[in-house]
C-alpha cells in the first residue's frame, strides 16, 4: 500500500496578513502546515478557521530564539512589516530580521530544508534607479527610522546568501513589493488598510506629503501564488526575485479611488511626510515572469473591492 507523504512545511510570522493566507494555502494544497508566531502585529483571528484541521499545527514562540522542529521547508515571515509597527521596538526588529534569519537558517542547515525569506523592497530604499530590478543595489539610509527594518532585511538576505554559498543551502529570496487585502490589520497604520478604514468611517484620508509618492498594490492572492511557485522553482533559482504588481499609483490617486469606491463623504487631509519615505517603487517583474511564469492578474479595482468588503465586515462586528 502506497502512503501520500505530506510535506511538512513552517510558516514563521503565519498569524499575519500574508503568513496566514500562505497556511491556507498550503493546507488546500495538502501539505502539514506548522504556524510559527510571537503574536506581535499577528493575530490568531487570522489562522483560528485552521485551528481545528489536523494538519495545522500552531506553535508560539519568537524566531529570535532557537527552535528545534523537524521540517522539509520554511518560509520566513516573521516580522512587523508596517513602519508604525516595526517602529515601536526598532531593537526588536531588527533582532527578528537578523537572530530570527540566523536561527531558521540554522535549522535549515540542520534539516536539510528549502528556506523561502520574506524580503522586501524596502530593500532598495529610496530609489533612484525606476522600476526597480533585482540587480540594483538600492539607496538606503543606515542610520534612519526606518533603518531598523530596512537593513535588517539586507543582513537577513546576506546571511542567506552566505548559508547557501558557506553551507550549500537551498534558499529563496522573495523581494515582496507593498501588498494588500483581507486580514491586514485594521490599524497598523499601511496605507491601503488606512484609506479604507477612513473612508469607511467617513473620517478625514490622511495623505503624507503631497500624495505625490507612488507605490505599486498587489494583491495577496497574487502574491501566495508567487511564493509557492518560488519555493517550488528549481534550485538554482536563488533569488532575489521581486514579487509586486508593476501598476503604479500616486498616494493620491489611491485615495480617491478608495473615497469613490466606498462613496465616502471623507475630505483628504495632509499630514507631514515621515523621514525617508520613498518617492517612487515600482517592481521589474521580468525574472518572475521568465523563471516562475508569474504576473499578477488582480487589477487593483477587484482587490480593493474585496479589501472593502473584508474592512466593512469587520468594522460592522466591532466598530
Ligand atoms: P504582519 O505584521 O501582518 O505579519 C508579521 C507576522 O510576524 C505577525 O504575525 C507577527 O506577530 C509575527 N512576528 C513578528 N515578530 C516575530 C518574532 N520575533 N517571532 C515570531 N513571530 C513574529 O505583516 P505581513 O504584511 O504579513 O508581512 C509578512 C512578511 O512579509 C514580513 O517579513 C514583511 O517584512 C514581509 N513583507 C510584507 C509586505 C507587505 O506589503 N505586506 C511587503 C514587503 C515585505
Ligand atoms: N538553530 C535553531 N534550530 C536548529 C538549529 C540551529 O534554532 O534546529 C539555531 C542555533 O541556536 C544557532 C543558529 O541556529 O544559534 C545558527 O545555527 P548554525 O548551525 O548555523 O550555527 P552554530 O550553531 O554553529 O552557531
Ligand atoms: N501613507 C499616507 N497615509 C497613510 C499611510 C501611509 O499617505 O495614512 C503613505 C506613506 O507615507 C507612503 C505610502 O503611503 O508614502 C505607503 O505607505 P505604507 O506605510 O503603506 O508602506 P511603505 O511606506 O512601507 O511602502
Amino acid at each position: 500500500m502506497q502512503y501520500a507523504i505530506r510535506k511538512r512545511v513552517m510558516v514563521t510570522g503565519g498569524a499575519g496578513f500574508l503568513g496566514s493566507h500562505l497556511c491556507d494555502r498550503l493546507i488546500a494544497d495538502g501539505h502539514d502546515v506548522l504556524c510559527v508566531d510571537n503574536f506581535f502585529t499577528g493575530t490568531k483571528d487570522n489562522i483560528v478557521h485552521l485551528m481545528d484541521d489536523p494538519h495545522f499545527e500552531l506553535v508560539r514562540h519568537d524566531v529570535t530564539f532557537p527552535l528545534y522542529v523537524e521540517v522539509d521547508e520554511i518560509y520566513n515571515l516573521a516580522c512587523p512589516a508596517s513602519p508604525v509597527h516595526y517602529q515601536l521596538d526598532p531593537v526588536q526588529t531588527t533582532k527578528t530580521s537578523v537572530h530570527g534569519a540566523i536561527n531558521m537558517l540554522g535549522l535549515a542547515k540542520r534539516t536539510k530544508a528549502k528556506i523561502f525569506q520574506a524580503s522586501t523592497s524596502e530593500v532598495y530604499g529610496d530609489p533612484e534607479v525606476h522600476p526597480q530590478p533585482e540587480d540594483y543595489w538600492g539607496h538606503v539610509n543606515p542610520i534612519g527610522r526606518r533603518s531598523c527594518y530596512d537593513e535588517g532585511k539586507r543582513c537577513a538576505e546576506t546571511l542567506f546568501f552566505d548559508y547557501r554559498r558557506q553551507h550549500n543551502l537551498r534558499i529563496k529570496v522573495a523581494r515582496i513589493f507593498n501588498t494588500y487585502g483581507p486580514r491586514m490589520h485594521p490599524n497598523d497604520g499601511r496605507v491601503v488598510s488606512n484609506f479604507i478604514v477612513q473612508a469607511l468611517r467617513n473620517e478625514p484620508i490622511t495623505i503624507y506629503g503631497d500624495g505625490s509618492q507612488t507605490r505599486s498594490f498587489c494583491f495577496v492572492d497574487d502574491l501566495i501564488e508567487g511564493f509557492v511557485r518560488l519555493m517550488d522553482s528549481p534550485d538554482d533559482l536563488a533569488g532575489p526575485v521581486n514579487l509586486g504588481n508593476p501598476g503604479e499609483f500616486t498616494i493620491r490617486e489611491l485615495a480617491e479611488k478608495v473615497i469613490n469606491m466606498t462613496g465616502s463623504s471623507s475630505k483628504l487631509r495632509y499630514e507631514p511626510l515621515p523621514s525617508d519615505d520613498p518617492t517612487q517603487r515600482r517592481p521589474d517583474i521580468a525574472l518572475a515572469r521568465e523563471r516562475l511564469g508569474w504576473v499578477p492578474t488582480i487589477k487593483l479595482e477587484t482587490g480593493l473591492a474585496t479589501a472593502i468588503e473584508y474592512f466593512e465586515e469587520l468594522l460592522r462586528e466591532r466598530g
